[in-house]
């Protein structure tokens, strides 16, 4: 016979101070149940300036009883652990029903900012969701996911975040035997793209209504004064996901599976799978292993961004107007509207990697000729614009940059022009430089690294995954002791795909 192992209820200590309004909605937006405990939990890492910033004692949750919570043996003190319902689009095909099939909410906590955020657990065993998976991940993933959401948050783009990382003792099966794994997960919300059509497709207004409700309560507060509030909302979330592809494509960043149930409606970036960095540039890169139509693709990130957000508008036509046409007709204007929102931010974010704090017309295409000459010569994303920042001092500052590209005459050309244009912003070259850096990473979390941190951790070394870490935090300062973590693969370690690793 099999023991049950059910997770323990730690009454006493109050870990976080959790406020759920998710779980006092409505029953059928969700399934209560708590993790399924683990064997041997042992944390491998904790966030512990996350912690502080969401009033969590970093002590109490690297302690035994902590780290009992974190790995789902024990429930804290005001936690209503639940798994929520979705649906969502899959390479553009619909699933009416997916859900949390690996992960629990365990509650919400006020951080200090006074934002809202959700302490999930991911890979806290098997839901009503899971279909035929196992409710596990395994540690490489959970751990990549760590690398690549605190790179972002230290890029500053927003992200989920990750707070914790726990070895279960249980080995999870996928091609091979692994060694299983719990991220504490937070965001300001895990509600998607999906979670609006997973009601919207049961014909459940009422559900769609609640949910929008409780979206403008959570993240749009500003919307309920405007005369439709929910086409303020949906205009609001346009923007929030434009903004945010924009700044993906500024650090050379593909998300791999853009699929709706992906897509967060606070506008984070959110499920970090099989995505990747680039390192030379190709606007058509993908590295999705699953991708095979190159749906996800580097240059398709804002297209398919709109797609998604079309579908959102679809689930809200009964709530933007009672008459259908006008509701079709405010759907079809808030989608429009994207294009120009996308624009507005990719332009603003480009003319700051290239040292431009005047708006001029031409701007937009000075960035897309630099693009086009990288594109032909393969250069290096992220060395060509931190090439630039060096470049900014003048002529005899450009050898970085102009090894990056074959072409010499044609990198000259547009260096030529972008002097030029430079030259009427009269910028002080110091001022110049430093808004530059902070605008062109010079470390970001390059595929080959994230993989070999990995590896050595499977390998129980978690020194590379440290440092990485670290070196990650402070992505805008050159960080010369570390100049090995700047570089591009060498043909043996160039990583040519990436997988879900679910
Ligand atoms: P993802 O690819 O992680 O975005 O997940 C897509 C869907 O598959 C979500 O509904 C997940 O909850 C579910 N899923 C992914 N991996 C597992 C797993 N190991 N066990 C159960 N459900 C899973
Ligand atoms: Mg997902």
């Amino acid at each position: 016979m099999t023991e049950v192992l059910k997770a323990d209820v730690l009454a006493s200590t109050e870990l976080f101070r959790f406020d759920n309004s998710y779980a006092r909605l409505p029953e059928r937006f969700f399934a209560k149940l708590p993790p399924t405990p683990v064997a041997k939990p042992r944390l491998v890492r904790m966030n512990a300036a996350l912690a502080g910033e969401l009033g969590i004692d970093p002590g109490h949750l690297a302690s035994p009883a902590g780290v009992r919570v974190l790995a789902g043996n024990a429930i804290a003190a005001g936690s209503d652990p639940i798994a929520t319902a979705y649906a969502g689009h899959q390479f553009g095909g619909f699933s009416p029903q997916l859900g949390d099939g690996r992960a629990i909410l365990l509650g919400e906590v006020i951080g200090r900012d006074g934002i809202r955020r959700d302490i999930q657990l991911k890979g806290s065993g098997p839901t009503p969701f899971s279909r035929r998976g196992d409710g596990r991940a395994a540690l490489g993933p959970v751990l990549r996911e760590y690398i690549l959401s605190e790179a972002f948050a230290a890029l500053g783009i927003p992200t989920t975040r990750s707070l914790a990382a726990v070895l279960t003792g249980e080995a999870v099966a996928r091609e091979t035997s692994l060694p299983g794994a719990v991220l504490t997960r937070v965001a300001q919300s895990h509600i998607r793209v999906g979670t609006f059509q997973y009601f919207a497709a049961k014909g459940d207004f009422e559900g769609v209504k609640t949910l929008a409700d409780h979206v403008i309560a959570r993240h749009y507060p500003e919307a309920r004064a405007a005369s439709n509030p929910y086409r303020a909302m949906l205009d609001l979330v346009m923007a929030k996901q434009a903004a945010l592809i924009a700044q993906w494509l500024l650090v050379g960043f593909i998300h791999g599976v853009m699929n709706t149930d992906n897509m967060s409606i606070a506008g984070e970036t959110i499920d970090y799978g099989p995505c990747a960095f680039m390192d030379g540039f190709d606007p058509g890169q993908v590295y999705s292993s699953i991708d095979e139509g190159g749906r996800y693709a580097y240059g398709n990130q804002p297209r398919i961004a709109q797609w998604n957000l079309a579908r959102l508008a679809e689930t809200l036509l009964p709530l933007l107007d009672d008459d259908q046409d006008a509701a079709l007709g405010q759907a079809q204007a808030a989608i429009d509207g994207f294009g120009g929102m996308f624009d507005k931010a990719y332009t603003a974010g480009f003319r700051r990697k290239l040292g431009l704090r005047m708006d001029e017309a031409g701007d937009l295409a000075l960035g897309q000729g630099l693009l086009t000459v990288m594109a032909a010569n393969k250069a290096d994303f992220t060395l060509t614009f931190r090439g630039l920042c060096e470049a900014a001092a003048g002529p005899d500052h450009e050898s970085a940059l102009r090894g990056q590209f074959a072409d010499r005459a044609a990198i000259d050309a547009w260096l030529a022009s972008w002097r030029q244009r430079l030259a009427r912003e009269g910028s002080d070259i110091s001022v110049l430089q430093a808004m530059m850096r902070a605008a062109n990473p010079a470390f970001i979390p390059r595929n080959h690294r994230v993989e070999a941190a990995l590896a050595a951790a499977l390998d129980g070394d978690f020194v590379p995954f440290e440092t990485l870490l670290a070196v990650l935090a402070k992505p805008f300062q050159d960080q010369p002791e570390f100049a090995d973590f700047m570089s591009p693969p060498r043909p043996d370690e160039v990583v040519r795909a990436t997988f879900c690793g679910t």
